[in-house]
C-alpha cells in the first residue's frame, strides 16, 4: 500500500474521533444561545482539523495531504458561519503558520470548502436536512480535493495527480459521507429526544386525563390527571387495570360498551357524561375516544381523553337559571324595559316596553338602533309635543339623553303618559324603564285643577262674584305700596246701598240677595281700566280701587255708577227715592300720601260715605281734609 493511504487512513480515525466527540459534548452547550454553541463546534472541528494535518501525510517537502476539509465543511454545514468561519479560520492559521510549498493552494482549498458547504447551508436553511444534502456535499468535497491538485505549484501537480487523487477523492467523499450522516442521525436523535420530552411534559402536565387502553380495556399508558380522576395512588399504579378495578360494576360494563362500540365502528367519538364520583358530587366529562389498530388493521385498544366539564356545566346551569328568573321578573313587571349597547343597538326588551309605543312597536326590536325607533316615533307622530323643525337635531339629543341619568314624561298621541328614564351602566350599555304614568297625570291634572278653583273661591265673594273681603285686603297693600314706587295717586270708593234694611224687610232676603248681585254687576261695569279692582266689603257694601287715579277720575266714577243705578230703576218701595240707589265715600291719596297705609284710606272713604249718607243719600261724597283736622 502507497504510504500515502496510511496518512489518509490516520485522518480518517481523528475525524471519526472529533465527530463524535461533539456528540457527547454538544448536549453541554443545550442551554447557550445558538451562536455560542455554533462557536464551540466551529472551535473543536477547527482543531480536529489541525490535528487532521499533524497526521497527514507529505508528499513532498511543504505539500501536505489530509481531511481536514470534512471537519471545516461539516462545521459550516451543522454550525452555519460562525462553526464554518471559526473552523476555516484555525486550520488556515495553522497551514499558513507550517509554511511549505503549498500554503497558497492549501488556502485556497480550505476557502473553497467553507464556500461549499455554507452555500448548502443557506440551500438548506429553510427546511430540514435529508441524506441526499450530505451526499451532495460529499461529492462536491471529492471534486474540491481534485480541483485543488491543479492549484498546486507544477512541480508537485503531477506526483500529487498520479499517486494520490484517487485515494484522496474517495477518502474524502468517504470520510465527508459519514461524518455528515453520523452528525445528521445524532442531530435527529437529539430532536426526537427533545419532541419525546416535550411530548412527555404536555401530557404529564395536561389537566385533562389522556390515557391509552388495549383491546381488553386494561391500562398501557396514563397521565397523573387520568390517577386524578380515578383516585389511584399514580399513573403507574393503574396499568394493567381496568375501569372494573375503580368504579362500580354497572358504571364499568358502561364504559366498556363504549369503548367497544367505539373499536367496532373504527371512528374517533366524542361522549358527554356523567361520572360518579367517590367524593360523592358526580363530574361531568366531555370524553374523546379515538381507536387504535394494529399493522393488520385489526383493533388495538383505545385512546381516551376526558374533560372534566362539570364547573362549566353548573355555570351555564345557574347561568339559565338566573336568566330564566329575570325574563320572568322582566315579563311581570309593570315597567317597560330597554337595553342598549353603547353603539346604540338595542340589546333587549321586554314586551312592556313594546307596549308603550303601540305606534313603533314594529321598529323597537333588539338589533335594531336607537335612532332608527328615534325617526320612526317622531315620523309617525307618536309623541304629542315634538316640535320637528330639526328633526336630526332632536334625534342627536334624544340619542344621547340615553347615556345620561335623564327623566323625561312624555304625552303620547293615544292620550297616555309615560315616563321614560334613562341610566348608563358603567360598561357603557344604557338602560331604559318606561312607566305608564297616565292615572297620575290625571290626577295630577285634576288636583291642580281644583286646586285653582280652591284659590280662586278664596278671593271670591260667593253671592257677588267680586273680590272677598281678605282678597281686597291684600290687594289694597299691594296697590298702595305700587302707587308709593310709582308716586302715583290712588283712590278708594266705599259704596253702601240706600235702606237696604227696609228692602230685604218689604221683599225679602231672596230679593234682597238679588239685588246685591244686580248692583255689584252695575258697581264692576262702572270700572273701566284692568288695574280697577271691585270687592265686596260686607253685606251691602262695596269697595273699588282704583290706581293711578286722582279725585275727578273717582269722582267720575262713582258719578257714572251712581247715574247707572238709577237707569236701572229697580223699585224700592222702602226708600224715598222709590228705586234702588246707592251712596258713596271717595278717598284718595296723592302721590305723597301713601306712607299713611290702608286702614287710614278706608277710614276716609267711610267718613266720606258718612257724610254722603247724611246729606240725603243716592250721591258721592269725598273725604274733606277739614273734617279731618276737625275730627282729630
Ligand atoms: P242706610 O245704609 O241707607 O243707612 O240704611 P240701611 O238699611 O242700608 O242700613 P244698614 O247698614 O243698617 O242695613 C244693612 C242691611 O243690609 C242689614 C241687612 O238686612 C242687609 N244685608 C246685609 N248683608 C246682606 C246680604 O248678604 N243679603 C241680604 N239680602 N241682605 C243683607
Ligand atoms: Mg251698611
Ligand atoms: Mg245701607
Amino acid at each position: 500500500m502507497h504510504p500515502v493511504w496510511y496518512g489518509l487512513l490516520a485522518n480518517l480515525a481523528v475525524v471519526t474521533i472529533f465527530v463524535s466527540s461533539w456528540a457527547y459534548i454538544q448536549t453541554m452547550f443545550d442551554r447557550w444561545s445558538p451562536w455560542v454553541r455554533a462557536l464551540a463546534l466551529g472551535v473543536l472541528f477547527g482543531i480536529g482539523a489541525v490535528m487532521a494535518m499533524l497526521s497527514a501525510f507529505s508528499l513532498e517537502e511543504g505539500v501536505f495531504f489530509d481531511l481536514r476539509t470534512t471537519l471545516i465543511s461539516s462545521a459550516g454545514l451543522f454550525g452555519g458561519p460562525v462553526a464554518g468561519l471559526s473552523a476555516a479560520l484555525i486550520a488556515a492559521s495553522y497551514r499558513i503558520y507550517m509554511g511549505g510549498a503549498g500554503v497558497w493552494s492549501a488556502s485556497i482549498g480550505i476557502a473553497a470548502t467553507l464556500a461549499v458547504s455554507l452555500g448548502l447551508y443557506a440551500v438548506i436553511s429553510k427546511r430540514a436536512m435529508r441524506r441526499r444534502d450530505i451526499l451532495t456535499l460529499a461529492l462536491l468535497l471529492a471534486a474540491v480535493g481534485i480541483a485543488g491538485m491543479f492549484t498546486l505549484p507544477s512541480e508537485h501537480r503531477e506526483a500529487a495527480l498520479a499517486h494520490i487523487a484517487v485515494p484522496s477523492a474517495v477518502l474524502h467523499f468517504i470520510s465527508s459521507l459519514l461524518a455528515g450522516l453520523a452528525l445528521l442521525y445524532d442531530e435527529r436523535r437529539r430532536t426526537a429526544v427533545r419532541e419525546n420530552q416535550t411530548y412527555r411534559t404536555i401530557i404529564e402536565s395536561l389537566p385533562d386525563s389522556l390515557n391509552v387502553k388495549d383491546r381488553e380495556g386494561r391500562f398501557i399508558a396514563a397521565n397523573p390527571a387520568t390517577a386524578a380522576l380515578m383516585h389511584a395512588e399514580s399513573a403507574a399504579d393503574l396499568i394493567g387495570k381496568t375501569d372494573a378495578d375503580f368504579y362500580a360494576p354497572p358504571v364499568a360494563s358502561r364504559f366498556r360498551q363504549d369503548e367497544l362500540e367505539v373499536m367496532a365502528s373504527g371512528v374517533m367519538t366524542k361522549i358527554d357524561q356523567k361520572v360518579p364520583n367517590l367524593d360523592g358530587n358526580p363530574k361531568w366529562l366531555s370524553t374523546l375516544k379515538v381507536p387504535l389498530f394494529d399493522e393488520s388493521g385489526a383493533p388495538a385498544g383505545i385512546i381516551t381523553l376526558n374533560r372534566d366539564v362539570t364547573e362549566r356545566r353548573n355555570l351555564a346551569l345557574a347561568l339559565e337559571q338566573s336568566q330564566q328568573q329575570l325574563s320572568y321578573a322582566m315579563a311581570q313587571m309593570a315597567d317597560g324595559v330597554a337595553m342598549f349597547d353603547k353603539s346604540g343597538y338595542m340589546v333587549f326588551c321586554n314586551e312592556q316596553y313594546r307596549n308603550s309605543f303601540p305606534l313603533t312597536q314594529d321598529v323597537r326590536v333588539p338589533g335594531n338602533h336607537v335612532r332608527d325607533m328615534l325617526r320612526a316615533s317622531a315620523e309617525r307622530g307618536e309623541q304629542t309635543v315634538l316640535e320637528l323643525d330639526d328633526l336630526e337635531a332632536w334625534i342627536d339629543q334624544a340619542e344621547a339623553a340615553l347615556y345620561t341619568p335623564t327623566e323625561h314624561d312624555v304625552p303620547l298621541i293615544d292620550g297616555r303618559w309615560v315616563q321614560v328614564r334613562t341610566s348608563s351602566s358603567p360598561g357603557g350599555a344604557s338602560m331604559v324603564v318606561v312607566s305608564d304614568i297616565s292615572k297620575i297625570k290625571t290626577a295630577e291634572t285634576n288636583l291642580l285643577a281644583l286646586t285653582n278653583l280652591l284659590q280662586q273661591q278664596a278671593i271670591t265673594d260667593g253671592l257677588t262674584g267680586l273680590l272677598n273681603r281678605r282678597a281686597f285686603d291684600q290687594g289694597l297693600e299691594s296697590e298702595l305700596a305700587r302707587s308709593q314706587r310709582d308716586k302715583s295717586w290712588i283712590s278708594l270708593l266705599l259704596m253702601d246701598i240706600d235702606r237696604f234694611k227696609a228692602f230685604n224687610d218689604y221683599y225679602g232676603h231672596q230679593e234682597g240677595d238679588t239685588c246685591l248681585r244686580a248692583v255689584s254687576a252695575e258697581f264692576k261695569r262702572a270700572l273701566k281700566r284692568p288695574g280697577d279692582v271691585a270687592a265686596r266689603y260686607g253685606g251691602e257694601e262695596f269697595v273699588a280701587i282704583l290706581p293711578d287715579t286722582d279725585e275727578d277720575g273717582a269722582f267720575a266714577i262713582a258719578d257714572e255708577f251712581l247715574k247707572g243705578l238709577r237707569a236701572l230703576g229697580m223699585s224700592h218701595v222702602g226708600s224715598e227715592k222709590g228705586i234702588v240707589t246707592a251712596s258713596i265715600g271717595i278717598a284718595c291719596y296723592r302721590p305723597d300720601e301713601h306712607s299713611r297705609g290702608a286702614a287710614e284710606l278706608v277710614g276716609r272713604a267711610d267718613q266720606a260715605l258718612y257724610d254722603a249718607k247724611l246729606a240725603g243719600r243716592d250721591r258721592l261724597t269725598g273725604w274733606k281734609q277739614k273734617r279731618a283736622m276737625g275730627a282729630a
